[in-house]
């Protein structure tokens, strides 16, 4: 039996889902079942997974199984970008195969959630919104927008550029001075995204919430122990994330992050007045690792999300997430000092995993076995459409996709764990400060 001793903690701390009505989470497992498949983590992986299965074999019975709620984890309080277009501080023209290869797979991803959310009404603030992918300096701009612009230039892609006093209107500050407004990003209240799509799965997959994962046997079929009872299956995806390498599998290969975030309460009448924005935006930074993002909802909240810490233990603690707390205020203040009053609903940290090469964690991993986990960061549509394709290729299903997919490549072994920490503090470390200039 192995041991599975690394377990998501819900401090229920995700303002996205503090804010939505209340809700009543699927039944913990309390028994000893079987099932055609098994799926470890209801995140946007392990949920396209289900769903995918569900599609493909409507007569299999798919058990899908999470530590703590649905909305609570990654998947529920990230930024809320759905995004479309690489995610590239510059751009490499020798590698537009790649980028091709990307834009198929977040594209597809989109198009999947977007019909969920059209089918099933899912109320969670999807809206085609676009996003600025804004530079603070002109130093920056040149090093950084001007390469993404010969990139999307060169894919074909639309795009605009927002100089600073129109950026300035458009967003309610003039701390950016030029951005680049692409349109085919989506922008959601993620913990509502992530609940509509565990609350609409098909009746043939039973989902098992506060049920974490403690042992797994794989002597026969897939046997996951919980504290209320087991699941056996002859067929398992895992897809938790960052907690997947300790299944077995992939061990040694992913880098923690912990990424930490605040959202406001709605703004009054009066303090939109001041701050004199109507629409929703969303910004990404030029610079993922000195810039912030940013948004402005459709019901009149700001959210900031900045920092990003290594959290090799997925361990980062409250005191830490409320010193960030505070120093995304501050942020806040000097960007928007209209809006000094304006307080948060809460700061959180969350937890993301990147391979030392940028690749995920997709395929079989031994007979029987898949993994749909390491999303880069950019795990919406990563997460969604390795769930998708990870289905598919269990069942034997040719779709056009996966060869975009395996393209990513696998991720590389790293070196020992002290070793990777080191290494990745320090290279956050010199990315922070070499960049400074456009936090
Ligand atoms: C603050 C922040 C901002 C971000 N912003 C964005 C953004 O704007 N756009 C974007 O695309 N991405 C963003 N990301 C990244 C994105 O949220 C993740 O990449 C994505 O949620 C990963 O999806 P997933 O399904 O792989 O993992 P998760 O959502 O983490 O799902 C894995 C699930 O596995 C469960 N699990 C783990 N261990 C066990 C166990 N032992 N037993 C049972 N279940 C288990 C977990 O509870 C979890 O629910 C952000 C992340 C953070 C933290």
């Amino acid at each position: 039996m192995l041991n599975i001793s690394r377990l998501p903690r819900n401090d229920q701390t995700n303002a996205w889902n503090t804010i939505l009505p209340k809700r009543t989470p699927h039944a913990a497992l309390a028994q000893d079942i079987n099932a055609d498949w098994l799926v470890v983590g209801a995140g946007y992986a392990g949920l396209a997974a289900a769903r995918q299965l569900a599609h493909n074999r409507p007569n299999d019975s798919i058990a899908l199984v999470e530590a703590g709620v649905c909305g609570e984890n990654a998947s529920g309080r990230n930024s809320g970008f759905v995004i479309d277009l690489p995610h590239t501080t510059s751009s490499n023209l020798d590698q537009l195969e790649g980028s091709h290869r990307y834009l198929r797979l977040a594209r597809a991803a989109t198009a999947a959630l977007e019909k969920n959310v059209r089918d099933f009404d899912i109320q969670c603030d999807w809206s085609r919104d676009g996003k600025y992918h804004a530079a603070v300096t002109p130093a920056g701009s040149r090093a950084m927008l001007d390469p993404y612009a010969a990139e999307l230039t060169a894919l074909g892609e639309p795009f605009e550029w927002v100089e600073k006093d129109a950026l300035a209107a458009k967003l309610g500050t003039t701390h950016f001075h030029r951005a680049l407004f692409t349109p085919g990003c989506v922008l959601v209240n993620p913990a509502a995204l992530t609940r509509g799509l565990a609350d609409t799965l098909h009746e043939n997959v039973s989902i098992f919430e506060n049920s974490p994962v403690t042992g797994m046997d794989y002597s026969n079929g897939a046997r996951a122990t919980t504290q209320g009872g087991s699941i056996t299956a002859p067929r398992l995806i895992v897809a938790a994330n960052g907690f997947s390498d300790q299944f077995g599998y992939g061990k040694n290969t992913f880098v923690h992050l912990a990424l930490c975030a605040s959202l406001t309460r709605p703004l009054t009448k009066e303090e939109q007045t001041l701050f004199g924005v109507d629409q929703p935006w969303g910004l990404t930074p030029a610079n993922g690792f000195g810039g912030i993002t940013m948004r402005y909802t459709n019901d009149r909240r700001i959210l900031i999300r900045q920092d990003i810490k290594v959290a090799m233990g997925q361990d980062f603690s409250a005191l830490k997430t409320q010193a960030i707390g505070r120093n995304h205020k501050a942020l806040m203040d000097a960007r928007f000092p209209t809006l000094k009053g304006v307080t948060f609903e809460n700061s959180w940290a969350g937890y993301i995993c990147m391979s030392r090469n940028g690749a995920p964690m997709f395929g079989e991993v031994s007979p029987n076995i898949w993994m749909a986990a390491c999303q880069n960061g950019i795990g919406v549509t990563k997460g969604t459409i390795s769930g998708m394709l990870t289905a598919d290729k269990a069942c034997n299903i040719d779709h056009p996709l996966i060869d975009d997919m395996e393209a990513l490549g696998k991720p590389l072994q790293l070196p020992p764990r002290p070793l990777v920490e080191i290494g990745a503090r320090a290279n956050i470390g010199w990315e922070v400060w070499k960049n400074r200039a456009e936090a």
